[in-house]
């Protein structure tokens, strides 16, 4: 625990040096150990039989101690006291990857029947799994674009609870995500819950939203009416493309159901991983500061030059209905961002492989700046008229900007577009 002078309430960048871990209890490390053990002793048989009550739901409030690897970990649980922090979240669980979480998630809250409302485009997994394998379970679903109105989605809301009343089944899940993956829409979070809370009820279905590409830093979506927040901790969180990790946060109505499928599941995430995570989260909000700075410097040289055709940028938005949901909703432009190249795969293709600095490879929130091409690798697989209703072109370039020297990288993508 990190002492609080009694008259400031502690900003999450102090409490990620000591939150939820007593040096005490490990001979007095100033860092968490890495507990690399599948099994915990009990210091009784009736404490081993009271840790197993509360794993199983035969007594309220879950396990009270540490029971088996699959379960949790001392790593484990001091990163969820961290991760939970951000977005003020009574808990969090993390696994052992983004889409680990999302996968866990959906099976918790859906049964035969039911009805998932999500936004659109969607992670193109997270599409995949809904459209493709909770539909074997009979699990149906309708979407609404990423900009639409309250009224647009309170009206999709009606038709889903219609839907899920003729399946048997019930309407179990509102799924955002927010700004979506490679476009940027933004979902005005806010007109999510309005719509939720007048069609459902405010016990109806939970709101979750995929926070990737702003959390934790940029966006809250917490204190804008979502119930649960979803991230890949591969990306910001992590920062340094050298570990894949999910996180989910919210309620602990929320999280128990999910814990006890991630029990019987085994997608925790490990404790190395974890303990990678609680150095990452030390310098989160260094790094997308400096990173945020940088996209901002790199896409002001970008705008306007001749060989580009536009920029999918969140500080530079032309839709007046996204600059009032970004406004509302968020505190940073993010370091991802779309680059519309003059021309087409050709072009794309010939900046691409002429940068230097910046590496060609998918992914996002690293240190080191990233470039790739959704239409031909992320969402190959996604057929031509989805693409186009979604403004995956051929002439964009998707690029996460890292922590690099802001003017080193603008020499960089100079080069590269001089060399098209
Ligand atoms: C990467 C990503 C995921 C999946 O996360 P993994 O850690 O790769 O499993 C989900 N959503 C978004 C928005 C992502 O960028």
């Amino acid at each position: 625990m990190t002492a609080s002078p009694s008259d400031r309430t502690l900003k999450p960048s102090t409490r990620m040096m000591g939150a939820g871990y007593d040096p005490k209890l490990s001979e007095g490390a100033l860092k968490p150990p890495i507990f690399l053990t599948s099994t915990f002793a009990f210091e009784s048989a009736a404490a081993g039989k009271r840790h197993f009550e509360g794993i199983t739901g035969k007594r309220p409030g879950g396990a009270d101690g540490l029971v088996y690897g699959r379960f949790n970990g001392p790593d484990q649980e001091i990163l969820e006291d961290r991760l939970a922090i951000w977005d003020e979240a009574e808990q969090s669980l993390v696994f052992s990857s983004g889409m680990s979480a999302i996968a866990t998630l959906l099976l918790a809250q859906c049964g035969q029947g039911d009805v998932v409302v999500h936004s659109g485009p969607l992670y193109a997994a997270t599409e995949t799994f809904i459209a493709k394998i909770l539909s074997r379970f009979g699990v149906t679903y309708l979407d609404f674009p990423a900009g639409a109105t309250q009224a647009e989605i309170a009206a999709l809301l009606e038709q889903g609870k219609a839907q899920a009343a003729k399946q048997g089944g019930k309407l179990a899940l509102v799924y955002l995500e927010s700004p979506a993956n490679p476009t940027n829409a933004l979902v005005d979070i806010e007109a999510v819950r309005a719509a939720r809370d007048a069609v459902l009820g405010a016990d109806g279905a939970p709101i979750a939203i995929d926070n990737t590409f702003l959390g934790p830093l940029w966006q809250q979506p917490l204190r804008h009416g979502a119930d649960v927040v979803v991230y890949s901790l591969t990306k910001y969180v992590g920062g340094h493309s050298d570990l894949v990790a999910g996180g989910l946060s919210g309620a602990k109505k929320w999280m128990d159901p999910i814990r006890s499928l991630r029990n019987v599941m085994g997608t925790i995430l490990d404790p190395h991983s974890s303990w990678m995570l609680l150095r990452s989260l030390e310098t989160v909000e260094l790094r997308m500061t400096r990173a945020g700075e940088n996209a901002a410097k790199v896409c002001a040289f970008l705008k306007d030059h001749p060989k580009v055709d536009g920029l999918g940028y969140l500080g530079m938005i032309a839709d007046a209905r996204q600059q009032d949901i970004f406004d509302r909703h968020c505190s940073g432009a993010g370091s991802t961002f779309s680059l519309f190249i003059k021309g087409g795969e050709a072009e794309s293709f010939r900046f691409l492989d002429a940068l230097r600095i910046a590496k060609l490879a998918v992914s996002l929130g690293g240190t080191e700046t990233l470039a790739s091409h959704p239409a031909a690798m992320t969402h190959l697989s996604v057929p031509d008229e989805r693409k186009a209703a979604l403004g995956i072109t051929d002439n964009l370039v998707r690029v996460s900007i890292g922590i690099e020297d802001p003017d080193d990288l603008i020499a960089d993508f100079a080069q590269a577009l001089d060399a098209i």
